[in-house]
């Protein structure tokens, strides 16, 4: 079940991450530009929130070897901030 030293879940799928037993689905990769002008990718993750199971997506640096996503949705992320819109995805 190992692979190159990655530590390896009951979701053995590259796209499929588990970050303290939350799960995280890559939907997308894109390039993005940095403040400085320097291109990066991030990638999307779509998970669900730990407060009410909505689900909400959230992005990391694709070549980052640290995963520390949002594991909330955003009305639940920052409390007593409005949401406009739900995710239309
Ligand atoms: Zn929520």
């Amino acid at each position: 079940m190992s692979k190159g030293g990655i530590r390896v879940t009951e979701y053995d799928d590259p796209n499929v991450r588990i970050y303290h037993g939350q799960m995280f689905r890559r939907v997308a990769e894109r390039e993005h530009v940095r403040e400085d002008g320097t291109l990066t990718w991030l990638t999307t993750w779509c998970g669900k929130c730990l407060e009410c199971g909505a689900s909400f997506e959230c992005k990391s640096p694709t070549l980052s070897p640290t995963f520390s996503p949002n594991r909330r949705c955003s009305r639940h992320r920052k409390p007593g901030v409005k949401v406009g819109r739900e995710a239309d995805v």
